[in-house]
């Protein structure tokens, strides 16, 4: 008999704490999950799924414009956005539900309220119920990150985003990252008109240079308008509803929504981090090890909280990497942070692995660098000039492929195949002997020169 309730005991049942939960059922575990909100967490409720789900629905409109040229004739167009925003609720709650199921068929206790950790082996949950374990998992996320200006709570952020009763008609987005990107697309796409205004002057620091550019320039070709170098000042509300938003240089802009999407935070506080001594690192995230193990021995955190790096397939490896571990029969077992794939779902969307070009030439010296700068064949037809951009770089002396950057439609789906490859340490001359697919986007893969 244990001398604890549970054997694990997780905080947050988001993609992180949901499979480290399951697969710690499945190896045997006793196990419980408190979740303050909705199980599925941000990337099922209010990020991942439902963006995409927005990012298709934002898509027709070009599709529309673009059918006339293959021959089809339709009336004229109209966007109901109730009816999209219902349609993405209504899926997300069958995932909740799935979520909830895979939990409860695992005979994973879950506890639909919010816990704190009281003592080194005990949680307290808010209905005042106090339980033991042996192990406590923390996956609580993180939250958006609100700026200091003057009249910041006047803003949304992505999690309003998915519940607007109307579409503004016109919105200014802060931030130059991942989610202001992607929202400046749908909102775009919706005919909205947008504003997109940054601290610096770069977008999506960390993407190569050739591929942020080719989003900027396509961008603003399809209308958005973006402000480099400015921060916010102000949010006032305006008697029409709107707001009027002071910016630095005596910038203004009257508009009907202003929405921040300046980075995102880990969620340590309240948790009762203190009451077990876990130490957080320099980001003022939660300190961990290479096995996701906080400074107390039996204390493990996963996902966002962590601030390794914050994508859902990262928090789900390291997850699994946590049960198998703490609980699995074979060695421990460590996430490899490096190479790890990513994509913006913007207009048209980002992928890349591996290097940029800037970090390849500053680690590696001398780098070859490959790039195919096209019209994909659907766009040529439709007559619209959006360009696409694959770009391979390599280690000069033996060929190694250690970055792909792309900006094309379908890109994250074309990434995925590719990362294997440059994960596996292939060449430019492994990629060469393949024969091509004709006529795709990809065989630009294996034609590069
Ligand atoms: P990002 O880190 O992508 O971008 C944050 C942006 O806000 C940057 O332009 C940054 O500027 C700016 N910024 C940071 N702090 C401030 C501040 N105090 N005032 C003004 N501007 C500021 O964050 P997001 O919020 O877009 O997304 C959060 C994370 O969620 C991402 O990093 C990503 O890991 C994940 N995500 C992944 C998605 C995907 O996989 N497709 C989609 C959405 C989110 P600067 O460059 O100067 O630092």
């Amino acid at each position: 008999m244990s001398d604890y309730d549970f054997d694990l005991f997780t905080i947050g049942a988001g993609s992180g704490g949901v499979r480290a939960s399951r697969v710690s059922a499945a190896h045997g575990a006793k196990v419980a999950i408190a979740e303050e909100h909705r199980v599925g967490g941000t990337c099922v409720i209010r990020g991942c799924v439902p963006k995409k789900m927005l990012v298709y629905g934002a898509h027709f409109a070009e599709d529309l414009d673009d059918c006339a040229r293959f021959g089809w004739e339709i009336g004229e167009k109209r966007f109901d956005w109730p009816t999209l925003r219902d349609n993405v609720l209504a899926d997300v709650d069958r995932l909740n539900d799935a979520y909830t199921d895979t939990l409860e068929s695992h005979g994973v206790e879950i506890f639909h309220e919010r816990a704190e950790i009281t003592g080194p082996h005990e949680i307290t949950l808010a209905s005042g119920k106090v339980v033991t374990a042996k192990y406590i998992l923390i996956a609580t996320g993180a939250r958006p990150r609100l700026p200091t200006c003057q009249g910041a709570e006047h803003g949304i952020t992505s999690n309003e985003a998915f519940h607007l009763d109307k579409l503004p008609k016109r919105i200014i987005i802060a931030g130059g990252g991942y989610i202001a990107n992607e929202f400046a697309g749908i909102f775009n796409e919706f005919g909205c008109k947008v504003t997109l205004v940054n601290r610096g002057d770069q977008l999506l620091r960390g993407y190569d240079e050739a591929v942020r550019d080719r989003l900027l320039q396509i961008s603003m070709t399809k209308g958005i308008e973006f402000k480099f170098n400015t921060i916010f000042e102000n949010v006032e509300p305006c008697e029409d509803g709107g707001f009027l938003v002071k910016m630095s240089d005596n910038e203004e802009e009257r508009v009907d929504q202003v929405m921040w999407a300046v980075g995102r935070v880990p969620n340590t506080e309240g948790l009762g981090l203190e009451n077990a001594g876990i130490e957080l690192g320099e980001n003022g995230a939660i300190a961990v090890d290479r096995f996701s193990k906080t400074n107390v021995d039996h204390i493990y955190a996963v996902g966002d909280v962590t601030d390794r790096i914050q994508l859902t397939p990262v928090a789900i490896r390291e997850g699994q990497a946590f049960a198998d571990t703490v609980f699995g029969d074979g060695e421990p077992v460590a996430v490899e942070h490096d190479c790890v794939p990513s994509a913006v779902f913007s207009h048209p969307p980002i992928a890349s692995v591996g290097m940029t070009e800037g970090q390849a030439k500053n680690a590696l010296g001398s780098v070859k660098v490959y790039l195919s700068d096209f019209r994909p064949m659907k766009n040529v037809l439709a007559g619209r000039n959006e360009r696409s951009l694959m770009k391979m770089i390599c280690e000069s002396d033996n060929g190694r492929i250690v970055g792909i950057h792309m900006i094309a439609p379908e890109a994250p789906e074309m990434m995925q195949a590719a990362a294997i490859a440059v994960k596996a340490g292939l060449t430019k001359a492994d990629f060469d002997a393949t024969v091509a697919i004709h006529p795709t986007m990809a065989e630009e893969l294996v034609l590069m020169r």
